[in-house]
């Protein structure tokens, strides 16, 4: 075990996320992208955006990508562009970033929840039993969160028994698969982030809507740009949630190119982590069957939930930076208590489980061997 003061000498300081080494490894050639579309005098919706639409687009082997502002307005331009009207039942997750809920709400979308399985994720089986007690839910917002892929071809049986409208929600499982099929092509649309702590982070916002249906990318297309159907034609109203070039031009060159060898690092770090990570007092949630998971996070849980701030302590003081994701429910956030308009279908008991139990660990590309060691060490080292 190392104690706090030769992990302080040996400076071991684990964090969540590491972008100094970061912009070691892209700051050329984001600076080059950047020194690029300075000088080419087009900063919104040009080549640049384009280009890494298409890169987007064949990295997921969809027809079409439309990159616009961040991952939560992608969720809304792909809801809303595939009909959702105010008043419409969405059922999702209570155990995600508040943006997934957020999005649904911005669309006049009504919320319901359902709990999670043991992986932390949407409890399917529990969605079918919600979608046969109430048929007026049409629309469907899964989130393959942690970096998992949930079970898809379970995922694809709601969509048709159910004549569901699925919007994925893959902001932290881009390149996640189940059984060989990629996360988001089992919706009529995937939303994604490239908020900087993604698994491809920006240097500021971004995001983008995923699609193989012309029409939705032609509708998202417009409502990135205030509705826009041709210049100065508005037919709806939209948004302004534009992807500046200079963002797209970074993603493209110095991010996009390194995303597989990035998420192979996260992989190997897991499978250490999985393997060596022996605890009478936690507990590694199940992986979802059949996901290879792309790890955005670690999460694990500390069966007493009243240990769980002195387990955080404990890894503080030596060197392990954590996480909590997320320490309240989304319908229990007073936002969404005021709004009112939400409903819970059934006893939210395993996600306030994750909620009360859960620390992510660090996991990023980033991670040398030694910190991967002290990750190990510290979380086998705390006795409960
Ligand atoms: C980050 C995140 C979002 C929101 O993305 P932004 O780019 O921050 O708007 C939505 N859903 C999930 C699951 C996320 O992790």
């Amino acid at each position: 075990m190392i104690d706090p003061v030769s992990a302080d000498i040996r400076k071991l300081l684990v964090s969540l996320n590491d972008f100094g080494a970061q912009w070691d490894e892209v700051g050329s050639e984001a600076s080059a992208a950047f020194e690029r579309v300075g000088r080419s005098g087009r900063y919104i919706l040009g080549p640049e955006g384009e280009t890494l639409e298409r890169k987007l687009a064949s990295l997921w082997g969809l027809s079409e990508a439309i990159v616009v502002g961040n991952g939560m307005d992608a969720i809304e331009i792909a809801l809303r562009a595939s009909g959702l009207s105010p008043g419409a039942k969405v059922l999702t997750t209570p155990l995600s970033a508040f943006a997934t809920t957020l999005a649904i709400l911005r669309c006049g979308g009504i919320p319901v929840f359902t709990d999670v399985d043991d992986s932390g994720l949407i409890n399917l089986s529990e969605c079918r039993r919600v979608l046969e007690a109430d048929p007026s839910i049409r629309y469907f917002v899964p989130v393959h969160l942690y970096g998992h892929a949930m079970d898809l071809a379970a995922v694809e049986s709601l969509r048709d028994d159910f004549d569901l409208t699925v919007i994925e929600d893959c902001a932290q499982a881009i390149g996640a698969r189940s059984r060989g099929l990629m996360v988001g092509v089992v919706g009529r649309a995937a939303a994604v982030s490239f908020y900087p702590t993604k698994n491809l982070g920006a240097l500021g916002d971004g995001g983008a809507v995923l699609t193989s249906n012309h029409g939705l990318a032609v509708r998202a297309r417009a409502m990135r740009h205030y509705g826009q159907s041709a210049t100065y034609v508005h037919e709806e109203f939209g948004l302004n949630s534009r992807m500046d070039e200079v963002h797209a031009a970074i993603l493209a060159d110095a991010f996009l190119p390194r995303l597989i060898r990035w998420t192979s690092r996260r992989k190997c770090i897991a499978a250490r982590y999985q393997e060596a990570i022996q605890s009478s007092v936690l507990q590694i949630p199940a992986v979802p069957d059949g996901s290879d998971s792309v790890w955005h996070l670690f999460p694990v849980l500390v069966l007493q939930p009243e240990r769980r701030d002195h387990f955080r302590e404990y890894l503080a003081a030596r060197g392990v930076a954590s996480g909590i994701h997320y320490p309240r429910l989304i319908p229990e956030q007073k936002a969404l208590v005021d709004h009112g308009r939400y409903e819970i279908k059934v006893s939210l008991s395993r996600a306030t489980r994750f909620a009360s139990c859960e620390v992510s660990l660090p996991i990023h590309p980033y991670l040398s061997e030694d910190d991967v060691d002290n990750v190990i060490e510290s979380v086998n080292g705390w006795g409960g």
